[in-house]
Order: C-alpha cells, then sequence, then structure tokens
C-alpha cells in the first residue's frame, strides 16, 4: 500500500511539473511569434519595389481559407488596397501589411464580397500611430454612400474606442472612411484618378451588369503595369487597358463546375442557390475568356484571383484552368491569401512567394 502511494504521488509531481513546463514553453514559443508578428512591416521590407499580393482572393461562397476580394499592391513605398472584402483586413495584419500603411482603397464596384470588410479595414488602420486623417475610399459615384454608411454603422464603435482610450488622442476622422468619388469613365479612356511618388492609377470602366459601377484598375510605376480587373465578363474595354501589362489579376468563373453546384443544390429542393448558380456565369468571365483577354492584350503574365468555385485543395486547379493553356501562352498563376507577385524594375522574369 505504502508503495502504491509513494508511484501515485510520484507520477503527480511529474504529471505537475510537466503541466508547469508544457506552459512555460507555450509562452516562450508564444512571445516568439507575437514579435514576429507585431513587429513584422513588409511596406517596408519592400519599399523599393513593386508587388501585387492577395489579400483575398475569395468570393461570398464560403471557403475558410479565403477572405473577401482584396488585391494589394506596394509601389514606391505605398500601400493600396483594391476591394475590401470580409476579412481582408484581418488577413492584412497575419500577412504583415500593415493596414495603418494604407495609402488608398480603390473600390472595383460595391457587391458585398468587395465592400465587406471597410468598417474593419478603418478600424485596424487606427492602430498605427499618428493616424490623424481617414482613410481614403476612391471609387465611381455611389462610394460617398458606402463610406457614409460603413461610418454610421461603426459610429458606436468609434465612440466606445476614443472614449477608452484618451491618451492615444485619436480624432474622430481617423477611424473614418472618406470617400473620393469620380465619374465612370467611357469606354476607350482610361482617367489617372491617383499619382504620387512615380505611381500612376487609372479607371477602367467595365461590364458586370446588372452592377453598376463597375472597375478595373490599371497601376503603373517605373514603366511596369499591373491590371487588376475587378468582377467583370470579358471585355474589349479591358484588352486596350490592359495591352502590354506585365500582370493582369483576373477573376475567373468555372462555368462547368458552377453548373455541378446548380445540380446538386437543385436535386437538394435548395433553389434560390440553384437560381443564383445558375445567373451568375452571366456576369463573370471564364478562366479561358480571361486567357482570351490576357492574350489579346499581350500580358505577361495572368493570376487569377476571386475564383469561382473556390477551390480548396490544388488538385481542383486542373479543371479550373481547362482550356486556359491553349488560349494564352504566358506565365499562369492562382492566387491563394497571402501569394506575392514581385515585378522588377531591370524587367527580369517575376517571382512569386507565399508570405
Ligand atoms: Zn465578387
Ligand atoms: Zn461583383
Amino acid at each position: 500500500m505504502k508503495r502504491l502511494i509513494v508511484v501515485f504521488a510520484s507520477i503527480s509531481i511529474i504529471g505537475f511539473f510537466s503541466y508547469q513546463f508544457k506552459n512555460t514553453l507555450a509562452m516562450m514559443l508564444f512571445k516568439q511569434a507575437i514579435t514576429a508578428q507585431v513587429t513584422r512591416d513588409l511596406v517596408l521590407d519592400y519599399a523599393d519595389g513593386f508587388h501585387v499580393i492577395s489579400c483575398g482572393s475569395g468570393t461570398p461562397l464560403p471557403d475558410l481559407s479565403m477572405a473577401g476580394g482584396c488585391t494589394a499592391v506596394i509601389a514606391a513605398g505605398q500601400l493600396f488596397l483594391f476591394d475590401a472584402g470580409e476579412g481582408s483586413a484581418e488577413t492584412l495584419g497575419v500577412l504583415g501589411l500593415r493596414p495603418s500603411r494604407i495609402d488608398a482603397i480603390f473600390m472595383t464596384h460595391f457587391h458585398s464580397d468587395h465592400i465587406a470588410g471597410l468598417g474593419s479595414m478603418a478600424l485596424q488602420r487606427n492602430l498605427g500611430n499618428n493616424i490623424k486623417t481617414s482613410l481614403p475610399l476612391y471609387g465611381a459615384l455611389g462610394v460617398e454612400e458606402v463610406a457614409e454608411g460603413f461610418n454610421l454603422a461603426f459610429a458606436q464603435d468609434h465612440a466606445y474606442r476614443i472614449e477608452h482610450h484618451p491618451s492615444l488622442n485619436a480624432p474622430l476622422e481617423a477611424l473614418q472612411l472618406e470617400a473620393r468619388a469620380f465619374d465612370l469613365p467611357p469606354n476607350g479612356k482610361f482617367p489617372e484618378i491617383y499619382a504620387a511618388k512615380g505611381v500612376s492609377i487609372r479607371a477602367i470602366a467595365v461590364p458586370h451588369g446588372p452592377v453598376r459601377p463597375a472597375l478595373a484598375y490599371s497601376v503603373e510605376y517605373q514603366g511596369m503595369k499591373v491590371v487588376i480587373s475587378g468582377d467583370t465578363q470579358i471585355s474589349r474595354n479591358l484588352v486596350l487597358a490592359a495591352t502590354g501589362a506585365d500582370l493582369l489579376v483576373h477573376e475567373g468563373l468555372q462555368a462547368e463546375m458552377v453548373g455541378v453546384i446548380e445540380q446538386i443544390a437543385l436535386a437538394d429542393g435548395q433553389t434560390a442557390l440553384a437560381t443564383i448558380m445558375h445567373d451568375i456565369p452571366s456576369y463573370h468571365a471564364t478562366p479561358v475568356e480571361a486567357a482570351q483577354v490576357a492574350a489579346e492584350a499581350g500580358v505577361k503574365s495572368l493570376a487569377f484571383t476571386h475564383m469561382i468555385p473556390p477551390l480548396p485543395v490544388g488538385l481542383l486547379e486542373g479543371p479550373f484552368l481547362s482550356g486556359v493553356n491553349e488560349a494564352y501562352g504566358g506565365t499562369v498563376f492562382v492566387l491563394r491569401d497571402g501569394h506575392m507577385i514581385s515585378l522588377s524594375v531591370d524587367k527580369a522574369p517575376i517571382r512569386t512567394k507565399l508570405l
């Protein structure tokens, strides 16, 4: 009996110390991970280049691995976002792209999967020191309503935060969005809507009806050009604007795969989902159509984002890209959240990296 007590006591002591050690080890790892996370600042690290990063390749279709529509561009030490879908602010933070570094957000259109993260984006940006001004939100007419709506929806949250952290002296504007609206350009015209430090950003009208306005954007820097399609059908105007681009970031909807979802939803009696799956191909481009745009415009590389349906496993990229290589001879990428494409001033081949 005495021996049994000794054995139990020994096990308890070992258990106690290994439990304590486990926690100590966990806290050490936590500190290391947080140091890497909090001190990471990609804009500073990549300030002298031209980089495109996916901060959200997702769509309204559920996919835990991808945030809603968001493409980030670093150029001349500036950080620009194109759309801010659900979860994109948090994804930026995880990637080491500090929201406080954002110089401006450019809206392609006002579908929910492209705007849902705007409130969080403006809020997270305020974590940066000395932010005293609102976050510029560029877009075609209608963007004022989006900015006002988010500012209003978050007004109570903003008031709590200002009251709770008085020493930060953050003015209300520092937590808000500020709309910078412009007219939807006609086809064939690509007005410059932003220019600073050698970076020029132009707006391009694209067809996404009944969604109007809908825009693509081009970003030019040091003789290089990146074009971001937004949501669009196959677009002649986009071919014109993307001519000679180094990189075209394009949406893609694979109609056959969407048809499979429609049939399964129909068989399950989910008529609303089936109807939506039936209707959405009409205002998106298939991967082959995007490849045709890239080929006709003579772009050097094509990167897919906003993939419909989501491609949770790499194996599905095969059917998604079916026919793309026949239509387009350049390099093709499928962007996942955290993928970075770097362009080189000396015209070296573009490089990709998963952050
Ligand atoms: Zn969309
Ligand atoms: Zn859309």
